[in-house]
């Protein structure tokens, strides 16, 4: 008796020689279930992979028509499909790739009514929706059911992912709700190839989680851009006010969910920092210091580093070095936690004086220099 078909044994070859695989890794990918929630340009990436890696039960959720304009990067479809079924054009799709496995099509959107269901049954779910509703619901719903997910967004030439447990910080922890303009892919543009780079990170992310294997993008976020071609990974902590997997008592301003939006996500050094640690970074050369305040003020007083206004970081007319975090100080907070923002958004990695120089200045073992 064999585990395997000489069929599959021949297709999964290169899997069963990988020691972190073997016979046993793949035995575990086909006992899986991967839930995909949506069919587009993640989903495309995201879906064949998980098909030909054998993985032996997918379901593929969405209720939208293919249209022309999906095809400069959705590349399980083609010129026929348009104006059917996302799922059920992407499940023959897959059905076509590898007869071997089980492939279901959900013919509508996730919604508070078929969520609980659909994630329930799943050994991971990829969110490949372009959707902050959607991806609430999955992250609500995935923690209820104790399940893995793997998170991607795009912007134009960038990509974030991370993959968040039950174990480890939320997707709740990290975002709030955007503002109601904020862009999606229908209205901002996105470069074709992206969607395939992210979608094939959260692939192999899923099968390293499937497969136990270490390594896991848990508790960070990857922060890709590629017009520049920076990647970052910054370290996600628990928020423990979190209304998801806290005690819900956190009124933390946080982001929305697109890199150019403002991010909780906080480098190892940490966002807000007291003066005596943003002098003592300074001092010891680990960052630039950075006062984002007017030329006027920073004349009339400051703490060291360059001036750079807040006005110059928001038009895009400065560029910082990347090889040392950068931190920012201001007035009272307000315009160095924005520069903040916009300087991680960015995959820089930032923080910024709690308070400002306003409670530094009011803080009487403040190590400032007169
Ligand atoms: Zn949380």
């Amino acid at each position: 008796m064999t585990t395997f078909t000489a069929k599959e044994y021949l297709r999964y070859t290169r899997h069963i020689q990988l020691p972190q695989v073997g016979a046993q890794g793949q035995t575990t990918l086909k006992n899986a279930h991967a839930l995909i929630i949506g069919c587009g340009g993640l989903g495309a990436p995201v879906s064949l992979y998980l098909a030909a890696a054998g993985v032996g039960t997918i379901t593929v959720v969405d209720g939208d028509t293919v249209e022309l304009s999906n095809l400069q990067r959705q590349i399980t479809f083609v010129e026929n499909d348009v104006g059917c079924n996302k799922a059920q054009r992407t499940q023959q799709r897959l059905q076509d790739l590898n007869s071997d496995i089980t492939v279901h099509a959900i013919t509508e959107h996730l919604d508070e009514s078929n969520a609980p269901a659909l994630i329930a049954v799943a050994s991971i779910v990829l969110d490949c929706t372009d959707s902050f509703n959607a991806r609430c619901l999955i992250n609500e719903t995935c923690r209820e059911f104790n399940k893995a997910w793997v998170y991607a967004s795009l912007y134009q030439f960038s990509g974030q992912c991370a993959v968040f447990t039950p174990t480890g910080p939320c997707f709740n922890c990290l975002f709030s709700a955007p503002a109601n303009n904020a862009p999606n892919c229908n209205v901002a543009g996105i470069l074709g190839a992206l969607p395939g780079l992210m979608g094939t990170i959260q692939a192999n992310e899923a099968l390293k989680y499937l497969l136990g294997l270490d390594g896991l993008l848990e508790s960070k976020l990857l922060l890709i851009e590629t017009s520049t071609m920076d990647f970052q990974t910054l370290v996600i902590h628990s928020d423990p006010g979190c209304s998801s997997c806290g005690n819900g008592a956190s009124n933390t301003k946080k982001a929305s969910d697109h890199s150019l939006q403002k991010i909780n996500a906080v480098s190892p050094f940490g966002k807000q920092l007291s003066c005596d640690e943003m002098i003592a970074l300074a001092q010891s050369n680990q960052a630039q210091l950075i006062d984002v305040r007017s030329q006027q003020e920073h004349v009339a007083f400051n703490l060291g580093g360059l001036n750079i206004p807040l006005a110059l970081i928001e038009s895009g007319d400065f560029s910082f070095k990347r090889d040392k975090p950068i931190m920012l100080y201001c007035q009272a907070g307000p315009r160095s936690e924005h520069a903040c923002a916009l300087l991680i958004a960015q995959g820089f990695d930032a923080g910024y004086l709690e308070g400002g120089l306003a409670k530094t200045l009011a803080t009487s073992h403040a190590k400032i220099k007169s």
